[in-house]
C-alpha cells in the first residue's frame, strides 16, 4: 500500500528540516525525501558547517589576531595536515547531524532515501537503492537547494580543478591555489586557505569583491586580505583553464585570464555561481516551470504556481542563506496548515565568514544616497577598545548609519572579530526603530567589542550636533 502523508518535503537541508519539523509540531504526519546518503543538505555536507569550522581553525593560524604575548602560531601552520582538518570539521558535522537526526526522531518524521520526482500533483516516486518508493501527500515543500555550477568550459577533474563540493578530494594541502569567484563563498575560502600559508590568487570579474558590501568596509577588507597573503586579480575574467605538468612532473593547473595573464597553481577552485537541481523533479508532470538556473518562483507564502506545492530555500534564489531557508521552511509549513504567522522581517543580516569577518544589516551609504535620505555615519575602531587590544584585532571597525533628522539607526556595517555576532545588536535596535541615543543610554559590559556600538554612537552624535 502507498504511504500517505500530510506533508512530504523534498530535501533535508535547513529549509526542508524546518518545514518538516514545523508540520510535525502542528500535529501533521510528515516525511522528508533525501537523495544523498546523509541528512543536512549543502549546509552540513560541503557548505556552511564544514567551511565555518575550517575558518575557525584557520583563524588560529592566520596571524590576524594575536597580542604578541604568546608565540606566533603561524610557524606551525605548515605542519597542519588535511587529516587533522578533516577530523576537526568531521567532529562538528557529526555533532550537528545528530541534532538533526534527534529532531526528526522526536517529531516522528519519516526519512525516505532516494531521488524524488513528481508523478502527479499528489504523488512522488523516490528512486533509491531498493528501487522506487511511491508516496502520496496533501501538500509538498520543495527544498532541493543548489549545487556548485560546473560550466562546460572548465575541465573539472575533481582532483586539481575542483568546486567547493569536491575540494575534499584534493587530498593534501596545496602550496598554491587559484580561486575563481570573489563572491561570499570564494572569498571565505580564499581567506581560510591563505591562513594556512597557501599562496592564493583570487580572481573576480568585477572591480571589487563582494559588491553588496559598504565601500569603506570593503576597502579595509581588501587591504587586510592582501596582508594575509592573497593576490587579488580584480576586474579579470578567466579565459581558459587547463591541467599542465609542473617542473617535477606533478600535475598543475594553468589559468589564462582574458587580459593575457597566466596563473599557475597546484589547484584551482571554481567558486563562481550555484545552480538549482529542479530538472530531476519532473516538474512537467505537475505544471511548474523553472528558470534557466533551475530556480522556482513563489508568492509571498512560498507557494509555487500549484498552491499545495511550496518551495523554500536556495531553490527560490536570493538571499540563499541557511538562516533564511529555515525561516522560509517554517513559514511555508505554517501557511500550508493554516497556522497564522507574521511574514519574515525585511531586516536580514548578512554574515561573511572571511578573515577578517564582515557583517551588515540595513542600508548602505550608497542605498541611502540613491534614495536621497539624509544620514550621518558614526565609526568606532576596535583598536580603541580594550577588548580589541586584547584580541590584537587591527582591522576591526563598526560603522553606524543614522538618519540626520530622527536619529534612527538605518544601517550597521562591521568588519573584524565577532562581526557576525555583533551585528545582531544593531539589527534589534533597528527592528524596534531605535535611535543612536538608545545606544548611548544603555550600559554595555566592559571590556567587550559591543562597546563599539557606544563609541560609534557618540561619534555619530558629535557629527549630528551643530557646533
Ligand atoms: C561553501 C558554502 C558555504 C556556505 N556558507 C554559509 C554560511 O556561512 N551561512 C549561511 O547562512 N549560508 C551559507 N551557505 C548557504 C547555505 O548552505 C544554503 O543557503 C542552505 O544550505 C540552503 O538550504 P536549503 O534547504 O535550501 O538546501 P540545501 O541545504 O542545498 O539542501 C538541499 C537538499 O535537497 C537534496 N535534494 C536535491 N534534489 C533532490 C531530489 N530530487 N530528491 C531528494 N533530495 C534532493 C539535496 O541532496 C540536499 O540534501 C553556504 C553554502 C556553501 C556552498
Amino acid at each position: 500500500m502507498t504511504d500517505h502523508y500530510d506533508l512530504v518535503v523534498i530535501g533535508s537541508g535547513p529549509g526542508g528540516q524546518r518545514a518538516a519539523i514545523q508540520a510535525a509540531k502542528l500535529g501533521k504526519r510528515a516525511a522528508v525525501i533525501e537523495q544523498s546518503d546523509q541528512l543536512g543538505g549543502a549546509a552540513l555536507r560541503a557548505g556552511t558547517i564544514p567551511t565555518k569550522t575550517l575558518k575557525e581553525v584557520a583563524l588560529i593560524f592566520s596571524g590576524a589576531t594575536g597580542t604578541g604575548l604568546l608565540p606566533d602560531l603561524r610557524n606551525l601552520r605548515r605542519h597542519v595536515t588535511v587529516d587533522e582538518l578533516s577530523a576537526a570539521t568531521g567532529e562538528v558535522v557529526r555533532a550537528q547531524l545528530r541534532v538533526v537526526e534527534d529532531a526528526f526522531a522526536r517529531n516522528h518524521i519519516n526519512v525516505i532515501w532516494g531521488q524524488a520526482r513528481f508523478v502527479d500533483q499528489h504523488t512522488i516516486a523516490a528512486a533509491g537503492r531498493g528501487g522506487d518508493k511511491v508516496v502520496t501527500a496533501d501538500r509538498f515543500v520543495i527544498a532541493t537547494g543548489t549545487r556548485a555550477a560546473r560550466p562546460a568550459h572548465v575541465p573539472f577533474n575533481d582532483r586539481t580543478i575542483v568546486t567547493t563540493e569536491t575540494l575534499r578530494n584534493v587530498g593534501r594541502l596545496p602550496r598554491s591555489t587559484v580561486v575563481v569567484g570573489g563572491g561570499v563563498i570564494g572569498t571565505e575560502l580564499a581567506c581560510s586557505l591563505a591562513a594556512f600559508d597557501i599562496q592564493v590568487t583570487l580572481v573576480e570579474g568585477r572591480d571589487q569583491l563582494l559588491g553588496f558590501v559598504d565601500r569603506e568596509i570593503i576597502e579595509a577588507f581588501q587591504t587586510a586580505i592582501r596582508r594575509l597573503g592573497i593576490t587579488l586579480r580584480l576586474g579579470e575574467k578567466v579565459h581558459k583553464i587547463e591541467e599542465a605538468t609542473g617542473a617535477g612532473g606533478e600535475p598543475v593547473v594553468q589559468a589564462t585570464l582574458e587580459s593575457g595573464k597566466s596563473l599557475r597553481a597546484d589547484t584551482l577552485i571554481y567558486a563562481a555561481g550555484r545552480q538549482g537541481t529542479c530538472k530531476a523533479l519532473s516538474l512537467d508532470n505537475v505544471g511548474i516551470a523553472y528558470d534557466d538556473r533551475e530556480r522556482l518562483k513563489v508568492n509571498e507564502h512560498y507557494q509555487t504556481s500549484v498552491p499545495h506545492i511550496y518551495a523554500v530555500g536556495d531553490v527560490i534564489g536570493f538571499p540563499a542563506l541557511a538562516a533564511t531557508a529555515m525561516e522560509q521552511g517554517r513559514l511555508a509549513a505554517c501557511h500550508a496548515f493554516g497556522e497564522p504567522t507574521r511574514s519574515m522581517g525585511s531586516l536580514l543580516p548578512y554574515g561573511i565568514y572571511s578573515i577578517p569577518e564582515i557583517s551588515m544589516v540595513g542600508e548602505t551609504e550608497k542605498s541611502l544616497t540613491d534614495a536621497a535620505i539624509p544620514y550621518e555615519s558614526g565609526v568606532a575602531r576596535y583598536e580603541e577598545l580594550a577588548r580589541g587590544k586584547m584580541l590584537g584585532d587591527r582591522d576591526g571597525l563598526l560603522k553606524l548609519l543614522v538618519h540626520q533628522k530622527d536619529r534612527r539607526v538605518l544601517g550597521v556595517h562591521c568588519i573584524g572579530s565577532s562581526a557576525t555576532e555583533l551585528i545582531h545588536i544593531g539589527q534589534m535596535v533597528m527592528a524596534y526603530n531605535g535611535t543612536v541615543d538608545d545606544l548611548v543610554d544603555n550600559v554595555f559590559n566592559y571590556p567587550t567589542l559591543a562597546e563599539a556600538y557606544k563609541n560609534a554612537a557618540h561619534n555619530a552624535i558629535n557629527k549630528l550636533t551643530p557646533h
